[in-house]
């Protein structure tokens, strides 16, 4: 509970460390086993207290964030504000530096965030399972960035269970433009219309490999099912991910949906070096070190 009329939550970007995507299911949806692991590249959302729920956003990608009701962060407060009985009447400033539509769930993070900052304004104080179910309705990611840390998610990705990790050091290389995931999963079901498609389960040796730290093991362990449908629709990302292990990166993978593409680097001298070769390549607009894992979503600041 706090007595504040402006609360500041941070939230993580997120990388799919395995990503297995199993056939299509009846309702559209897919099953997933998808270990996920926050990273620290950081949006922050600010809550102010307000006459009626109005969004803002600055960043370098501001200009592709939706300012109305479809902003997750938005819907985040009309969900717990419908559910306590209360007018979502709300200011949100999303201080963004994830990239926008680039497979590291900015906008989930965003909804994350903003359900977190305005159960903080009204003082509401929910049970985090509670929250937690509100995540859910959000969307598929939307609960790991409550969560952070390291976790595996199955179903459609929103039952979560956390799982160890060690430190890993990142580079991500941010592409021109975004790609729509809801078209990932299609060219997916494109690409594997004439084949059998197993079940998706959690590789043990990837997850013994992210609790050792070992940067070795889990370069030999990275998977993500959704690469090969991404690079379908943007082939160029290839380049960029050529550049990244021909600078010295232990592996290379599309995030998520792409077209974000992920480094996993032995330290932070080797993410300089390979942050500097990937920024000369001109499919990558620009270039994010990180670490891993990250909190989830945490009220920095309340007055
Ligand atoms: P994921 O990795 O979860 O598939 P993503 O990182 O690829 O998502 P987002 O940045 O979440 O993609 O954006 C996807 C779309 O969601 C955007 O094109 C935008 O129209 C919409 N959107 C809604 N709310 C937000 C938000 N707060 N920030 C960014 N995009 C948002």
């Amino acid at each position: 509970m706090t007595g504040a009329s402006c609360v500041t939550v941070r939230v993580p970007a997120k990388v799919n460390v395995q990503l297995a995507v199993g056939a299509a299911r009846p309702d559209g949806f897919h099953d997933l086993a998808n270990v996920f692991l926050a990273v620290s590249l950081f949006d922050e959302v600010t809550a102010t207290a307000a006459d009626a729920l109005t969004v803002s956003c600055e960043g370098p990608d501001a200009d592709q964030v939706p300012l109305d009701r479809t902003n997750l962060a938005a819907r985040a407060a009309e969900i717990l504000a419908a559910r306590a009985g209360i007018a979502p009447h709300v200011h949100l400033h999303i201080a963004k530096s994830i990239p926008v539509a680039g497979g590291m769930a900015g906008g989930s993070a965003d909804g994350a965030a903003a359900l977190l900052a305005c159960d903080a304004l009204w003082k509401l104080d929910t049970p985090r399972a509670e929250l937690l179910d509100i995540c859910a309705e959000l969307g598929s990611d939307v609960p790991f960035s409550l969560v952070g840390g390291a976790a595996l998610g199955t179903g459609r990705g929103e039952i979560l269970t956390p799982v160890d990790a060690g430190t890993f050091h990142w580079v991500f290389a941010v592409a021109h433009g975004g790609l729509s995931t809801p078209a990932v999963f299609r060219a997916f079901d494109r690409l594997t219309a004439d084949t059998v498609v197993p079940v998706p389960r959690a590789s043990p040796e990837l997850l013994a490999a992210l609790a050792s730290g070992d940067p070795d093991a889990l370069a030999a362990t990275l998977v993500n099912d959704l690469q090969p449908a991404a690079l379908s629709l943007r082939p160029e990302l290839a380049d960029t991910l050529a550049a990244g292990t021909g600078a010295g990166a232990l592996a290379a993978l599309v995030s998520g949906s792409g077209p974000t593409t992920a480094f996993l680097v032995r330290d932070a001298e080797s993410a300089a070096k390979v942050a500097a070769a990937l920024e000369a390549v001109p499919t990558c607009r620009a270039t994010r070190p990180t670490t891993s894992p990250a909190p989830g979503a945490t009220v920095v600041a309340a007055f």
